[in-house]
């Protein structure tokens, strides 16, 4: 085969979509697979948003739209922000994009030149490393210990930045973890940026409404109105609405910046898809009940499934303030020997462990750089969690 390019070199495939393959065609084979590692919820697109996804098909609205989205869907953006943010922004400063996956990448590769820089608190969300290094940059790792609640503190932000620091990432709420920063967590965080002019921010809010203390995560541009010129501040609706496959995520933030992914944009891949931004036009402007009713809910699957992990011997958890996932410290299996004698060395091994004698789907702590954890989503009704909770037990209780 004819050669790939070198810059190829240590780029993976991202672990959730590896897990999800593999998860399915598991299943497919007849295993009685529950996932627990996907970033899919379990929640259906509201009603109201699929009927007018099909009104828009069948008014017509199949054609290609603006590059950086329909004047319609830039409008609600600017007014999701400002409801849920007191975030203004004019419409020159919004882009559309497919998923705010995409959205990352346009940043990215508008701002990096070769061996710069990008710190990225760990425990992370695997595709920003990928991501900085497909742009030809440099991501630093700083890990945030658990007893720091897995979140980034202003000082080790400090050690962290160099010559070359171009952007800090910072997601809150925090996949994996599920931590949210407080407003006074991100203003310490915003002091030591204001004193480094030159460094862009990436806030990257998609999980901004599940939260479980009722308002939504707060966000770095809203907390420091001065750090506003250099910020991007991230969203979509994947997961707040359960538009994962729908594919839209949008970005604000300074026109100059917001024109250079769209110039990215319009040369790669083009407009998100003209019915998705129909339907998320009607996710933005319509009833926003379903936020704290869906949060409600996910916070009662958190409580039990935390109290099911805490239960088993060896695994240990907090019960986060955001997301769907609980991160789930495994230090106590590591050393341990299976039923049939295989040593447990790492989380990666102990996921393996769990996917062979319990067709559990569990994400490794190494795939968001921190050991010995495993990521469990409780995106699954009550009945599944239980089962999975029991053949959890079964199986830690068997390791020796
Ligand atoms: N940021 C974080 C932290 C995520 O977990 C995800 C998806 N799981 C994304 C961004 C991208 O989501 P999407 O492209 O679906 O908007």
């Amino acid at each position: 085969m004819p050669a790939l390019s070198p810059r190829m070199h240590g780029i993976h495939a991202s672990p959730a979509s590896i897990l999800r393959r593999r998860a399915r065609e598991l299943l497919a084979a007849g295993r009685d697979i529950i996932e627990l590692s996907s970033g899919n919820l379990d929640f259906a697109t509201p009603d109201h948003v699929i009927a007018a996804a099909h009104a828009a098909a069948l008014r017509g609205e199949t054609r290609y739209t603006d590059v950086d989205g329909t004047p319609d869907m830039k409008r609600a953006v600017r007014a999701a922000l400002l409801r849920d943010h007191r975030l203004s922004y004019a419409q020159d400063e919004i882009i559309v994009c497919n998923g705010s996956t995409q959205a990352l990448f346009n940043a990215l590769q508008a701002t990096l030149a070769l061996g710069d820089e990008v710190i990225i608190p760990a425990p992370y969300w695997a595709p920003y490393l990928d991501q900085v290094r497909l742009s030809g940059g440099t991501p630093v790792t700083v890990p945030c210990s658990q007893n720091n609640g897995f979140k980034l503190r202003a000082d080790d932000l400090r050690t962290a930045i160099a010559a070359r620091t171009r952007w800090l990432i910072i997601n809150n709420p925090v996949n994996p973890s599920g931590a949210v920063y407080s407003a006074g967590e991100l203003s310490a965080i915003a002091a030591v940026l204001l004193q480094h002019p030159d460094i862009w921010i990436l806030a990257d809010g998609l999980y901004e409404h599940m939260v479980f203390g009722g308002i939504p995560a707060p966000t770095l541009s809203a907390i420091e109105p001065r750090l506003r010129p250099r910020t991007l501040t991230i969203s979509g609706v994947a997961k707040s609405y359960a538009m994962m496959g729908w594919r839209v995520g949008y970005a604000a933030g300074p026109a100059a910046l917001i024109g250079a992914m769209t110039r990215i944009q319009s040369q790669t891949t083009n407009s998100a898809s003209s019915i998705s931004q129909a339907a998320a036009v009607a996710a933005l402007d319509g009833p926003q009940d379903l936020l704290s009713e869906r949060a409600s809910i996910l916070r009662a699957r958190r409580d039990r499934f935390a109290e099911i992990v805490n239960d088993c011997v060896d695994l240990s958890c907090e019960p986060p303030e955001g997301t769907f996932y609980l991160l789930v410290a495994c230090a106590g299996v590591i050393s341990k020997r299976s039923p049939d004698g295989k040593l447990i060395a790492t989380d990666r091994d102990f996921a393996a462990y769990l996917l062979d004698h319990a067709d559990l789907v569990v994400v490794a702590g190494e795939d968001f750089g921190l050991s010995p954890y495993i990521r469990v989503s409780f995106a699954n009704p009550l009945p599944v969690i239980e089962e999975a909770g029991r053949r959890l037990k079964r199986t830690c209780d068997a390791l020796r």
